[in-house]
Parts: C-alpha cells; sequence; structure tokens
C-alpha cells in the first residue's frame, strides 16, 4: 500500500528510487562523563583545538573542488568551524574540567540556541552548527566522519535536515532526489538542490518513518514522497517528467500562451555572474536584480562608481534587453551593515526594504546614481523598482526621485497594503512587480523562514492570489505592467495561472526559466484564465493546485 506524504516543493522534477539516510554518530555516554585532571586540560583543549581544526582543513579543501553554490557554502561552513566565538566556549568549559566530547556539545547548544532565539536566517544555522558539532566529535573520537554514504545505486536522500557540508558534495547522478523532514524552501539543502538540479521536497510531515531502502517517487513539482508506490505508475510519473524537462530544454522563447498571448520570461539575477549564466538560457531579460545580495559582506556602503560597476555588469550582460533593478531591500533576512539597521524586536515588520530610505535618504539617492550612470554607461537603460512599498505616498516619492535620474520608476507589490491601492500606485509609477515571497508571508502573517508554517506561505494560498488577482487587474485598467518575481513564478503550473490571472511578465530564477517558458506555450490564454477563476475559487492552497492541474493538463499541446 502507498502512502503519500506532504510537505512544500522547492526544486521540479520527479524521482523514483530506494532511500538512503545520512550515517548518525554512534551514542557518546562513556566519552561524556567525569572530569579532566587540571594537570591534563591544556593537553584536552590542544586535542579539541586540533580536531576543530582538522574539521576545517577539510571542509576548505572540498570547497576548493567544489564550484559555484557547494564551494560557498563549503567554505561558510569551515569559517564556522573555526569562529572563534565558539571555539572559546569549548575552550571555557574543558578548562573547567569538561571532557573535550562533552565541552563541544555544551558549546554548541549555548549557540543554537542563542541563534534559534534570534530566529530567521541565524535559526537555519543551528544545522551547520550541528553538523560542525558532529564532524569535530568523530574527529574526537577517531571514527569516520558522518556524512551521506556514497550509494552504489541512484538514490533519494532523506534525513531531517541536511548538513550543507553535506548536500554539497552531493553527486547528482547518485543521488537523485532530496527529502527533509525540516528546512524551508530557502535553506541550504533547497539551494544546493536548485543547484545539482535534482527534484527537492522539504518540510516532508512523516518522512522519519520512512526507512532506508524503502521505495519511494519524489515530486519536487507537487510537494509529494510517496512511499513504496506502484513501480509502473512511477515509472510513467518519471519518464513523463522527463519529457517535461527535454521540452523545456528544447525550449527557445519568447514566451506566449500557445495562442500567441505575449508574456516576457525573464530572470532573476544577484550579480553579473549570475546574470550571464542567465544569458544562456531563453530569458528575455532581467525581471529583477537583487542588489542588496552584491553587498551583503560590505562593512561601508560602496561609492556610486563601484555601484555603476556592479550594475553595469548586469546590463552588459543584457545588452539591449529590459533589465529591473531593486534598490537595496536591506533589513530583516537581509541586514546590510552599512545600512545602519537599529536593534529591532521584529525586523520582518520593521525599518527594512524602502523605510530605509526615510532615516537615511542619501543612501537612495546614491544607489540611484549609480544606476543612472551604469545606464548611461551601456546604453541600456534600466528600470528600477523599490521593495516593501505600503502606500501610494511612498510610491510617489521613490518615483519622483527615480525619476529625476531620468530613470523608469516601479514598485514592488509585496505588502497587502500595497495590492489593495494598487490603482492609486500606478498613477504615480509606470510598472509593479510582484514579490510573492513576501506578499505570502505579510498576507498569511506567517514567516516566511520557517518551515513549520510552509504550508500557509505556499504561493497558491488562494487569498495570496486573490491579492496578485487585485493587482494584475488594476494594471491592466492602467494599461501598465504588472510582472510576478516571486517564487510563484518559478512553478510552471502556477506561472500558466498567474497569466491567467492578467500577469503580463515572469521573472524566475535561471534554472526555471525554460521550464516555466515551455509549459506555457502548451496551454491557450482561454485555458490559463480558466485556471485562474478556478484557483479563486478553491478553499485551500491543494485545492487550488489540483484544479488548476486538472484544467491545464487536459488542454496541453504537447509537441513530441
Ligand atoms: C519577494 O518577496 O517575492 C521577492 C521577490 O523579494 P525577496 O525574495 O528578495 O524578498
Ligand atoms: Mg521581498
Amino acid at each position: 500500500m502507498s502512502t503519500v506524504l506532504r510537505g512544500v516543493p522547492v526544486v521540479p522534477g520527479v524521482a523514483y528510487a530506494p532511500v538512503i539516510r545520512p550515517g548518525r554518530l554512534p551514542s557518546l555516554e562513556d566519552e561524556w562523563t567525569g572530569e579532566v585532571p587540571e594537570s591534563d586540560r591544556a593537553a584536552e583543549v590542544a586535542r579539541f583545538t586540533a580536531a576543530a581544526a582538522a574539521v576545517a582543513s577539510r571542509l576548505r579543501h572540498r570547497a576548493g573542488l567544489a564550484s559555484g553554490a557547494a564551494a560557498e557554502v563549503l567554505s561558510a561552513t569551515a569559517t564556522l568551524a573555526q569562529d572563534r566565538a565558539w571555539l572559546g566556549a569549548a575552550e571555557k568549559r574543558i578548562n573547567a574540567g569538561a571532557p573535550a566530547v562533552r565541552a563541544v556539545v555544551g558549546a554548541v547548544e549555548q549557540f543554537a540556541d542563542m541563534f534559534t532565539q534570534m530566529g530567521g536566517l541565524m535559526a537555519e544555522r543551528v544545522t551547520d552548527l550541528n553538523d560542525i558539532r558532529d564532524r569535530v566529535l568523530a574527529e574526537l573520537l577517531g571514527l569516520p566522519e558522518p556524512g551521506v554514504p556514497a550509494p552504489d545505486v541512484p538514490s533519494i536522500l532523506c534525513a531531517d535536515d541536511l548538513a550543507p557540508a553535506d548536500t554539497a558534495g552531493l553527486d547528482p547522478t547518485r543521488v537523485v532526489a532530496l527529502a527533509t523532514t525540516i528546512g524551508g524552501p530557502t535553506s541550504h539543502t533547497a539551494i544546493i538542490a536548485r543547484q545539482l538540479g535534482i527534484p527537492c521536497v522539504v518540510a516532508v510531515e512523516g518522512l522519519d518513518a520512512v526507512g532506508a531502502e524503502t521505495m519511494v517517487l519524489v515530486d519536487g513539482t507537487a510537494g509529494t514522497v510517496a512511499v513504496t508506490p506502484d513501480p509502473v505508475a512511477a515509472g510513467e510519473a518519471v519518464a513523463a517528467a522527463k519529457r517535461d524537462a527535454e521540452r523545456a530544454a528544447r525550449w527557445t522563447g519568447p514566451g506566449a500562451t500557445s495562442d500567441g498571448h505575449a508574456v516576457a520570461i525573464l530572470a532573476n539575477v544577484a550579480d553579473g555572474a549570475a546574470a550571464r549564466s542567465a544569458r544562456q538560457t531563453a530569458a528575455e531579460g532581467v525581471g529583477l536584480f537583487r542588489t542588496e545580495l552584491c553587498f551583503l559582506n560590505r562593512d561601508t556602503e560602496p561609492g556610486i562608481e563601484e555601484q555603476a560597476d556592479v550594475y553595469a555588469e548586469v546590463l552588459e550582460a543584457f545588452a539591449g534587453r529590459k533589465v529591473v533593478i531593486r534598490t537595496l531591500d536591506a533589513g530583516s533576512d537581509k541586514p546590510l551593515k552599512f545600512a545602519g539597521h537599529a536593534e529591532e524586536a521584529n525586523p520582518a515588520l520593521g525599518v527594512r526594504g524602502i523605510r530605509i530610505a526615510v532615516g537615511n535618504p542619501g543612501l537612495l539617492s546614491r544607489q540611484l546614481e549609480g544606476i543612472a550612470a551604469a545606464g548611461e554607461r551601456t546604453g541600456n537603460p534600466p528600470w528600477v523598482m523599490a521593495p516593501m512599498i505600503a502606500t501610494a505616498e511612498e510610491a510617489e516619492h521613490f518615483a519622483a526621485q527615480a525619476r529625476s535620474y531620468g530613470l523608469t520608476p516601479g514598485v514592488m507589490i509585496e505588502v497587502p497594503a500595497a495590492a489593495l491601492r494598487a490603482e492609486q500606485i500606478l498613477r504615480h509609477v509606470d510598472f509593479l512587480s510582484i514579490g510573492t515571497n513576501d506578499l505570502a508571508q505579510y498576507t498569511m502573517a506567517a514567516d516566511r523562514m520557517s518551515a513549520d508554517l510552509a504550508a500557509l506561505t505556499d504561493p497558491w494560498q488562494p487569498a495570496v492570489l486573490s491579492l496578485v488577482a487585485m493587482t494584475a487587474c488594476a494594471g491592466a485598467a492602467a494599461g501598465k505592467p504588472v510582472g510576478v518575481c516571486g517564487e510563484a513564478a518559478a512553478d510552471p503550473l502556477l506561472a500558466c495561472v498567474l497569466v491567467g490571472l492578467g500577469v503580463t511578465s515572469l521573472s524566475a530564477a535561471a534554472a526555471a526559466v525554460q521550464g516555466v517558458g515551455a509549459r506555457l506555450a502548451e496551454v491557450s490564454l482561454a485555458r490559463c484564465r480558466e485556471a485562474a477563476d478556478a484557483v479563486l475559487a478553491a478553499g485551500t492552497a491543494a485545492d487550488a493546485r489540483s484544479a488548476a492541474l486538472a484544467i491545464l493538463s487536459a488542454s496541453r499541446r504537447v509537441h513530441p
């Protein structure tokens, strides 16, 4: 009998294979108790320091062999393994008499509690810390490094959460899908799965009970894990997904429905390198350039010329094409040291995005100057948009400033208040771009980083899609474009629904561009509209998805 477990879809695709699970450390009972005599404490500290250094050096070595996000994740974990704060806390415990093993566990627990209380991105680092703890313990005990076994046959890796250092070393021909019990859509597991291009589902309820070697079918589009499914049906599902992937690879754009209704398919990028790689797809331009991601490690504000250099790289990569640059979305999960954030009890509802410009107007005007300079230098005049707009007055103010630099202004719709007042906002700006990640967070009052609340922040939530419909409707009435640049646009099925709701462009991670474009090309605008009506009438996110799937699959014009 097959059971279907539900989770949050992160990377689309389907795989059917036996489960493997990461190795665990044996019980540490014997190493745990007792006191280290004072005369041996210096040696015990040295043993601990050497173990931590060995772990860091192995991680750095693997970072050198990896590339892209995998290399970054491994180096970040190596840096954390040598972090003075937790090393110091462990040493202090050893100097007070604790054996190294107990000191490591205690020190990590102390920092994990602190990170958990801080919430958001910091809470996600707890998995990294626990991973480092297990590696250092294995080193101290002379055991093999814990982690993912190298499978002999293609397998599906299931775990509570995956340590970044494990996922970063995966071979996608051997590990063909990932599923985790915890972890959000922005966790390291999700980032690495996206880079490897293997299907991934996170926050899967009941996954703990699925043992190694059980056959499972992971559907990274629907967000399901079918346990011991019918092998014939599972094989057909994999074959159908393979055909979809092949069609996606063949799609050459431009974006349009099967009956020729044009919808630009654009890419989300974080810097020049990402833009150059997005240019290899059929993306027609950039719908979201997240500029804050270029400066996350900066202590001081980059100068106007330096900013212009960074922006010009993206404009050059998409020369002659539309590029939408978003002004700094600093704050909350993306604090910038130079933005002067004050301590806030609730940063997601605090001074973030455009709100920073109130206390620090120069930051925005210098950025607009840098963007304008990049536009002039490259001969590719960018559109520019502000994040986290809540009122028409904020939009008016931003638009006036952007226009004074000769830029085409728009704003993001990420706050329900802005969706409700889209008509008034559109009197001031030339376009809107809907950020469904934050729009879902604020509509559902559910932290987008929380795995526990992932079902609420699902972009298929009818309430979120009602606000998208309202915004698109205001855009149509004003004759101005309304795009979607949140993760919703990366889901090929939901992308068709968004078009049916009246959205005029879709911007997604480069890896998703081909799949979205190919899927849209198979359905007519009328079917997209029918699916949009069904979704708005649905009671739940799951019903919305099933209704859309039934309508859009029935009408698919599939060319072999
Ligand atoms: C969004 O909120 O949907 C969005 C695109 O912005 P970010 O994910 O960068 O907050
Ligand atoms: Mg946002």
